[in-house]
């Protein structure tokens, strides 16, 4: 079982002033999660955190973290401007972006931004663009398959990000020819693991490789960036991560590798979105039909505009039936959106109380990759989010769309304003 950070009668309450769907997120386990983060990592002075903008990209859900001493981790220019806005600026910003178009690195640039190249033919696109900035990180990816013990976790050499072994070195070596002076490596290997051993072994692989290149150039890393990754428990009977380990795992590496090396000024840094956001924001929608065909379906009034994990990677996401807690699970349900796609299901086959049509649904884990993954198939528009504050207050920090926004863009056909 899985428990929802609001209980049936206060999520009535919300649901009357606010019509479902929305998103609901929780401030203090945020805050408490970040903390727990930071303790882990507390050996390491210049730690920090680059919350990932792309997961939920809410300037209230930035204010926290800005709050929290987190800096943000940008991939595109709206996200740069979102961040700016908030009033993150400098080595506060982190851009982790691919194939990355010239006037995103000019305002990374004029923002200060700490830029995260991710080939080597960016070095001379950046150049020409925006200019070298004195620090510097590049994306590394060690190709081949990456593995922890002897489970396979992922196929870097499948995947299109960052520079080879050798492009690291040579990028380096031309970056500190172009006027570089600090340098920075960044990796991202795993996506959504809470394996505890991602963390210390993807630090091991950059630790050692940052030694090896200080041994061949004499050139100093000044920071690793561990990107992000870090995994939560989707489903009840899955063990979350433990943060404390994984820091500790870390920090045995650092110890082992860089310090002897004479490397023990390295800044280590995260660039998580799942782990801080993802238990700590759900989807609140109501059952609205329900059908007996050749299988039993609850027709509720989000879709997979609303959250489109299940329907992209079958994604399991956890449902609780407000007030039916404690009910047996003795009904079989497809739980399913209106859009006109077979794949438009937050749940299949699952065993559910009996529900009931206006039951409050809540969709868990949805806090991170779930709004910010939203779009506008069939017309169907992005809810409100709203967040629960550590007062119990409920404030709306972003109104749902209306059709005058979904046409916003087509305004010549003088659809709004309405003309009765
Ligand atoms: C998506 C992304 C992240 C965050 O990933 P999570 O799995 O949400 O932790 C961090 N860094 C980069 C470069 C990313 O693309």
């Amino acid at each position: 079982m899985k428990n929802t950070f609001v209980h049936k009668e206060q999520l009535e309450k919300i649901a009357a002033q606010f019509p479902t769907p929305f998103y609901l997120y929780d401030e203090k386990g945020i805050r408490e999660n970040v903390r727990k983060l930071q303790k882990a990592f507390a050996w390491n002075s210049g730690f920090r955190e680059y919350f990932a903008v792309k997961a939920t990209p809410n300037p209230e859900i930035l204010r926290i973290m800005k709050e929290e001493g987190c800096g943000v981790d940008c991939s595109s220019l709206t996200e740069l401007m979102l961040s700016d806005a908030v009033g993150f600026h400098g080595h506060h910003i982190m851009f982790s972006s691919n194939e990355t178009p010239p006037e995103e690195f000019v305002l990374a640039q004029k923002l200060g931004a700490l830029i995260n190249l991710d080939d080597f033919t960016h070095i001379d696109f950046l150049k020409e663009t925006a200019g070298i900035p004195e620090t510097i990180c590049c994306r590394f990816n060690p190709g081949g398959t990456f593995q922890i013990s002897n489970a396979i976790m992922d196929t870097p050499g499948e995947s299109k990000y960052g520079f080879t072994r050798e492009q690291l070195e040579e990028g380096f070596v031309k970056l500190k020819e172009l006027g570089a002076k600090r340098f920075g490596i960044h990796a991202f290997l795993a996506s959504n693991t809470t394996d505890d051993g991602y963390y210390p072994t993807l630090a091991g692989i950059l630790f050692r490789t940052a030694v090896e290149i200080y041994r061949k150039t004499g050139i100093g890393i000044s920071f690793i960036n561990l990107s992000g990754g870090v995994g939560i428990p989707y489903r009840p009977e899955q063990k979350p991560a433990d943060i404390e380990k994984i820091g500790e795992g870390v920090r045995k590496a650092y110890e082992e590798i860089l310090v002897p090396a004479g490397l023990n000024d390295v800044a280590i840094f995260t660039e998580l979105g799942r782990f801080m956001l993802g238990p700590y924001g759900c989807l609140v929608t109501k059952a609205i039909h329900e059908k007996h065909i050749y299988k039993e379906y609850i027709g509720v009034d989000a879709c997979a505009a609303n959250l489109l994990r299940p329907a992209m990677y079958g994604a399991y996401h956890h449902i609780t039936v407000m007030g039916k807690e404690n009910a047996p699970c003795d009904h079989k349900y497809d739980i399913v959106g209106s859009l006109c796609e077979n794949n438009d299901k937050f749940a299949i086959d699952r065993m559910l109380p009996k529900i009931d049509r206006g039951d409050l649904l809540v969709i868990h884990d949805a806090g991170a990759h779930g709004h910010s993954m939203g779009y506008n198939y069939n017309g169907r528009l992005r809810s409100a989010e709203l967040l629960l504050k550590e007062d119990a207050t409920v404030q709306l920090i972003r109104r749902a769309e209306t059709p005058a926004d979904y046409f916003a863009t087509l305004d010549f056909l003088g659809l709004f304003p309405p003309k009765d």
